[in-house]
């Protein structure tokens, strides 16, 4: 297209001089892939149409919170009623208590929530529990694995095994995250090491179980037991950030896929977000009642926010949970998401190239690499030009999936057999080419 007829092309360039990279949030620049971000009209089931009006079948889904699809008629519904009775009070309201208890009902780990607006504000306000109830400062936290932006956790390793990290970001001091110790994710060696010079002084060891910020890894069963059984011994909260992975790959999150491989298994806190809100602004962090009655205005540790439980955000979030909470829900989607997976496997396999690819529940991730990887480094041996192909290839078939290579994939309940057959055969085609690359 002309620049004159894509409007995709003209909203990016005025958006360019307008807001930093022409984006509120830096992955949507497609600076990874190269070529221009598409604007977003509108939206329905499991589409969305960009600014020129072409369709695409969307595997972002708001980056996970979109779990049964766009525009839901039930949780619309409960969004216009919540947007006639009032936008915000900042004096509570029963909906809050209603999701509370929804949250606490679904998650055995949760006794006692605190809703809040982001999961950027959920895992900082978790840290800094943490920390409170504890009355420690260091922290362990994973390569590869994303809380958000809060200056603490914006770190990467160091040079040598078990150091303190490094800022990723200018403008964090230093002296932020000498508390902040980087590991290797999947790594009982390291992870034992880092026990044992600073166990004492640890406050938690902060984790997304499944990691969705370098693609998809798991944490292997006897790491996470690990990671357990040090925390507990050490008397460290072991911290779940489940900001993707709750209510997303499972009804119970990650931590119930954990419990029923690893008997009794519960992390400390929960870290919450996307899925919850539904689309709308809102997170949150939970744990055991001894813990979060640290929190004021009952304990020392503060927390607050103008905006927490806003009143239709939780209209829409509980909407959304009473959805996925009916029987079978997860049943349904997790066998669409393995349909997907498996075909995009058996597409590959088909035309040679070498591919991995796993899911849970709604979320999955691929490589263009025969094996799965554990931990950030081997995601990082993916080849960048070969997936950038795929990107650009899917996005001219009408179907969008994250511009990044360390990105997880989200399939919705709107999702159909023809979309995932669309995508399966586009995948195909691009694999074709690929192999004929070299
Ligand atoms: C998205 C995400 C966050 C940050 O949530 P925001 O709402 O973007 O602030 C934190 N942790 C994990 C695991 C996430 O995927």
């Amino acid at each position: 297209m002309t620049p004159s007829t894509d409007r995709n092309q003209t909203l990016f360039d005025r958006a360019r001089e307008l807001i930093p990279g022409g984006v509120n949030s830096p992955v949507r620049a497609f600076r990874a892939v190269g070529g221009t971000p598409r604007f977003v009209q509108r939206a329905q089931g499991a589409s969305f149409w960009d600014a020129n009006d072409k369709r695409y079948i969307d595997y972002i889904g708001s980056w996970g919170p979109m779990i049964l699809g766009h525009g839901h008629p039930a949780v619309v519904e409960a969004v216009q009623r919540a947007v006639l009775e009032g936008f915000s009070y900042g004096a509570p309201t029963e909906r809050e208590v209603e999701l509370a208890q929804a949250i606490i009902d679904l998650v055995p780990s949760i006794e006692m929530v605190r809703l809040v607006s982001s999961g950027t504000e959920a895992a900082m306000s978790a840290m800094r529990l943490a920390r409170g109830a504890t009355g420690r400062s260091k922290l362990i936290k994973f390569e590869g694995c994303y809380h958000g932006h809060a200056d603490a956790l914006l770190v990467k390793a160091g040079s040598g095994l078990a150091t303190f990290g490094n800022p990723t970001s200018a403008g964090v001091p230093p002296e932020v995250v000498q508390h902040t110790i980087v590991l290797e994710y999947n790594n009982i060696q390291q992870l034992e090491e880092a026990f044992a010079r600073h166990g004492a002084d640890l406050a938690c060891l902060m984790i997304e179980p499944i990691a969705g910020n370098m693609n998809f890894v798991r944490a292997s069963v006897p790491f996470m037991k690990r990671c357990r059984e040090l925390c507990t011994q050490h008397g460290a909260l072991l911290v779940f950030d489940e900001v993707m992975t709750g209510f997303r790959v499972a009804l119970g999150g990650a931590q119930s896929v954990y419990a029923g491989l690893i008997p009794g298994f519960r992390p400390d806190l929960t870290v919450m977000g996307k899925v919850i809100g539904g689309g709308m602004p809102l997170a949150a962090f939970g744990g055991p009642r001894a813990i979060m009655e640290q929190l004021a205005p009952l304990g020392p540790v503060y927390q607050a926010g103008t905006l927490s439980g806003n009143p239709v955000a939780t209209a829409c979030g509980l909407a959304t949970l009473q959805q996925i909470a009916k029987p079978g829900f997860f049943d349904g989607l997790g066998a669409k998401t393995r349909q997907l997976v498996d075909g995009l496997k058996s597409a590959a396999a088909a035309e040679g190239v070498p591919f991995s690819a796993d899911c849970q529940g709604g979320m999955f991730g691929f490589f263009l690499l025969a094996e799965l990887p554990q931990n950030y480094s081997q995601v990082m041996k993916s080849d960048s030009a070969r997936f950038n192909v795929l990107f650009h290839g899917l996005l001219d078939r009408g179907i969008y999936i994250a511009p990044a290579l360390y990105e997880a994939g989200f399939v919705s309940s709107a999702h159909t057999d023809e979309d995932i057959a669309q995508t399966v055969a586009a995948a195909r085609e691009i694999f074709k080419g690929l192999e004929a690359r070299g």
